[in-house]
């Protein structure tokens, strides 16, 4: 009998995709061109020592945005980027990818949509930072052409350490179930949003890229489209999505959860593989692999999420039945 449904998966089919070989990186990095203590070469020396490939250093453009390609080797790439603040909201957007424009900065302003569409038209992508580190309208509700939004983002949570809300302003999950419940196509970023070394713990926090090389233009087409995972620790082995199921392989994983509309849990399974047969009626099915330890970090706010690799959702697309 033919499925009802057919599957949009950014991990494509139907062939088991290893991950081996993808990229690390961390697209949300501030420094001393703006309210960060480093230099963009002593950052990416420490981010190479825990083995991440690329860095987009977002810096805030009050001072000019400046793109540092100058640190670029081999084995290390910068993506050009940029932290929108649509003022006085405090919405805060990062545009990943943004051309130099003749006129070099991106001024502070309101417009947080010409800041989405003017990325977007330099064959970038824009996400939405740090959902609820401060108190203003959720702009994902009215935006249209975000690529995604930082489900976490772990250094809202170590600035606010020792704080009852740290946990609750650094992350987006359930926002993120909520967007994708709604329809939206959002893809769910983790970033360190790191400023210095004393209150972060910059190598909690990434997001692994299937492209097909390390060179920038590579890798924003494929964060674009979702071909990654965010993770707080653990590294995945294999994803197979198939007509009408989805199989994950995570060797650190204790536990496998395969979410679907409203946050709910569709199946949860112990071990390091498994694998879920989608109904017809989930909208979006994404899976967390998780690890029983604690999250390695020495951090109490962030043992809270243990070590979890997040994929990005599959959308479950209804077809007319024959
Ligand atoms: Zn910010
Ligand atoms: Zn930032």
């Amino acid at each position: 009998m033919q499925p009802t449904f057919s599957l949009e998966s950014p991990y494509g089919g139907p062939e088991a995709q290893s991950t081996a070989d993808w990229f690390k990186g961390d697209l949300h990095i501030h420094t001393v061109f703006s309210d960060g203590l480093y230099e963009p070469h002593q950052i990416k020396d420490f981010y190479k020592a825990y083995a991440y490939q690329f860095l987009a250093f977002s810096d805030h453009p009050n001072g000019g945005t400046v793109y540092h390609f100058d640190v670029d080797d081999d084995d290390f790439v910068t993506i050009p980027a940029y932290e929108f603040a649509a003022d006085p909201l405090r919405v805060h957007i990062n545009c990943i990818g943004a051309a130099v424009g003749p006129e070099g900065i991106h001024p502070a302003g309101p417009d947080m949509q010409g800041a989405v569409d003017r990325v977007n038209k330099q064959g970038g992508f824009a996400f939405f930072c740090h959902p609820f580190v401060y108190d203003y309208p959720n702009p994902a509700y009215v935006l249209t052409g975000l690529s995604g939004l930082e489900i976490i983002n772990t250094g809202a949570i170590s600035y606010r350490a020792g704080q009852d809300d740290a946990v609750r302003r650094g992350t987006a999950l359930d926002l993120w179930d909520e967007l994708l419940t709604k329809g939206q196509r959002l893809w769910g970023f983790v970033n360190s949003d790191f400023h210095w070394f004393c209150n972060e713990e910059p190598c909690v926090a990434f997001n692994m890229v299937d492209a097909p090389s390390l060179r920038a233009t590579d890798l924003l087409q494929s964060l674009n489209a979702g071909r990654f995972y965010a993770s707080t620790g653990l590294r995945l082995r294999e994803i197979l999505v198939e007509e009408t199921s989805i199989t994950v392989e995570c060797e650190q994983a204790a536990c496998i959860r395969f979410i679907g509309a409203g946050g709910n849990t569709l199946k949860e399974s112990c071990g390091h593989r498994a694998t879920y047969g989608v109904q017809g009626d989930e909208i979006y099915v994404r899976v967390e692999c998780t690890d029983e330890r604690r999250a390695f970090t020495t951090k109490p706010q962030l043992d809270f999420f243990h070590q979890t690799a997040f994929l990005q959702p599959t959308f479950v697309i209804p077809t007319r039945s024959s």
